[in-house]
């Protein structure tokens, strides 16, 4: 279900994106529409479709995403102002590409709650 997103073309350099950080796990590149000044994807090389589908065999990958948020929080030098980490899952959840990722959102406070709920009455 996952293999041919956007996602893994990045991956496997069929189409451009500027990433930032590249190891044998992992690969994180900008949003291609930033929601603050700095605004990065993180993403598994193995592809995942959903929080969903996430296996017990995949802790470590997906602990990994987490890591390397926080290392490049440490390069980048927000580590201490601070940042979000997000990932959305299926359609209440906002998720548009099927290749589980995390949003590293910083520079600049970020507001609480992210978004305003439009209760139903
Ligand atoms: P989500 O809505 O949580 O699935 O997040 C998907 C994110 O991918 C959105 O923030 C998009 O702006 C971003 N995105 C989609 N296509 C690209 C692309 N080619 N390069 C970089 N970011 C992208």
């Amino acid at each position: 279900m996952s293999q041919d997103t956007i996602f893994t073309k990045i991956i496997n350099r069929e189409i451009p994106a500027d990433i930032v950080y590249e190891d044998d796990l992992a690969l994180a590149f900008k949003d291609i529409n930033p929601q603050a000044p700095v605004h990065l994807l993180i993403i598994p090389k193995q592809p995942i479709a959903t929080t969903n589908d996430i296996q017990k065999s995949d802790r470590e990958i997906v602990g990994h995403l987490f890591w390397v948020a926080s290392e490049i929080a440490r390069e980048q030098g927000f580590a201490e102002n601070g940042y979000r980490t997000v990932m959305n899952c299926n359609e209440d959840g906002g998720q548009t590409v099927y290749h589980i990722h995390v949003h590293l959102l910083a520079g600049k406070p970020l507001g609480w709650p992210p978004y305003q709920e439009r209760l139903k009455t």
